[in-house]
């Protein structure tokens, strides 16, 4: 049975690559009815930030990426990894000096080992190979030693980790290999860069998975969008859910060159899973975003109205605000030639209309059109402006509905009193 392990370290918010990873790991267990675990790597205790390990708890959980067992936290079994180093020192395979235990890296070897993600095999000569401390002085082991020692005891079979780690794997290869442990398969997918050039970091733009849900994208099309980075399938199919993402899963399908972050692509996911929702979901959805006082039903009607035009979630209050408050300075040049005509009869229409759907109060406006011989579109462009301060609106019968005939009626008189 395929096991494999989410590993990350509680050092900050979990960066966008990372939920690939774990995403990645997640589809290889998975596929094959296999397990996905969870390793919590805070034996670094000067980089450690509090409230970390429950934020990876909770982002895993927004993504529905969940493991199976209870989460190994690795300052939790501090002996384990000390036992570990003294046998590789009974063996001779680690000295101890000032406390330290550091790993010997025995000479005029060739080490190497097979990268199933990208595909070839990996070889360094032991000169080469770096010095590796393996246990600290204060009793914590380093990533080299923890690591082996975890991924066994936890009997991960594949290993799927950021190709940061591809140069120290030899030192991983030998630790595996004195301890007497099988060496797990072992894979690194090719980093995601930066559009400006380099590898995606934090100082050059937004590379924080909290962020993207706090600046209103989807756990859905963030998934979608990042497992897309460096995987592709055979059919260039481009829409996954996680579990259509784990039923055509195919390690073949890793890509070698590095992917460029696209942020219109994720746009254009995340439009795309927005307008999958219905109008109550997306109202719920966006409440979170919304600072204006609003019911849930207006969000509803407007959401309804606006739905396609929504990019991230936090979009919608930008979107929503005609709706909700008058715009204060209309620019006169937006209006058409014949603006004074049309909205003192779009005013007197809503002054004594009893029509609460679109279709009857279309027909209202629409009598007035031929009555007063003015062009459709010229009419309606006017009452655009004069209700939502802008030529580009949603449908402008249904808008003016939504934020109700006499707010409608003001709006339409402020104009006319703007024009003079
Ligand atoms: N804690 C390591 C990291 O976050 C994990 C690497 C691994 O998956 O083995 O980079």
């Amino acid at each position: 049975m395929i096991r494999t392990r989410f590993a990350p370290s509680p050092t900050g918010s979990m960066h966008i690559g990372s939920l690939r990873t774990a995403a990645y790991a997640y589809a290889l267990a998975k596929h094959s009815g296999g397990q996905f675990l969870l390793r919590i790597e805070d034996t670094d205790q000067k980089r450690e930030v509090k409230g970390s390990t429950e934020k990876i708890y909770s982002v895993l959980q927004k993504f529905q990426l969940i493991w199976d067992e209870e989460p190994v936290i690795q300052s939790h079994r501090l002996e384990i990894y000390q036992t570990a180093a003294k046998r590789l020192i009974q063996s001779g395979h680690a000295v101890s000096e000032n406390g330290a235990v550091r790993l010997k890296i025995p000479p005029g070897e060739t080490i190497s080992f097979h990268d199933f993600i990208l595909d070839h095999d990996v070889s360094w000569k032991s000169q080469d190979v770096p010095p590796a401390i393996l246990l600290k002085s204060d009793g914590f082991p380093t990533y080299h030693l923890a690591m082996p020692v975890d991924d066994h005891d936890m009997g991960i079979t594949h290993i799927i980790r950021s190709v940061e780690w591809l140069p120290s794997t030899p030192i991983h290869v030998l630790v595996f290999k004195n301890l007497g442990f099988d060496l797990p398969a072992i894979g690194h997918p090719s980093a995601i860069l930066d559009p400006g050039g380099g590898k995606l970091s934090k100082r050059k733009g937004n590379v924080s998975v909290e962020q993207f849900l706090d600046d209103g994208y989807l756990p859905e099309a963030l998934l979608n969008f990042v497992v897309l980075q460096g995987w592709a399938p055979k059919d260039n199919r481009e829409l996954f859910t996680l579990a259509e993402f784990v039923k055509y899963f195919d390690p073949s399908g890793f890509q070698k060159s590095n992917p460029v972050m696209n942020f219109d692509k994720l746009n254009w996911f995340n439009g795309h899973y927005i307008r999958q929702k219905t109008d109550t979901e997306l109202t719920q959805l966006v409440k979170a975003f919304v600072k204006s006082d609003i019911s849930d039903t207006q969000i509803t009607q407007i959401v309804s109205l606006i739905k396609d035009r929504l990019v991230k979630l936090s979009d919608f209050e930008k979107l929503a605000s005609p709706f909700i408050s008058p715009s204060v300075d209309i620019d006169s040049q937006l209006f058409t030639s014949s603006a004074k005509r049309s909205l003192a009869s779009i005013a007197s229409v809503l002054e004594t209309t009893t029509s609460s759907k679109p279709d009857e109060l279309n027909a209202e406006f629409k009598k007035e059109i031929e009555r007063l011989n003015i062009k459709t579109g010229d009419y309606f462009m006017d009452m655009r402006v004069a209700i939502m301060g802008s030529k580009f609106t949603p449908p402008i019968t249904e808008s003016t509905l939504i934020i109700g005939i006499p707010e409608s009626l003001q709006r339409v008189k402020n104009a006319l009193g703007q024009l003079g």
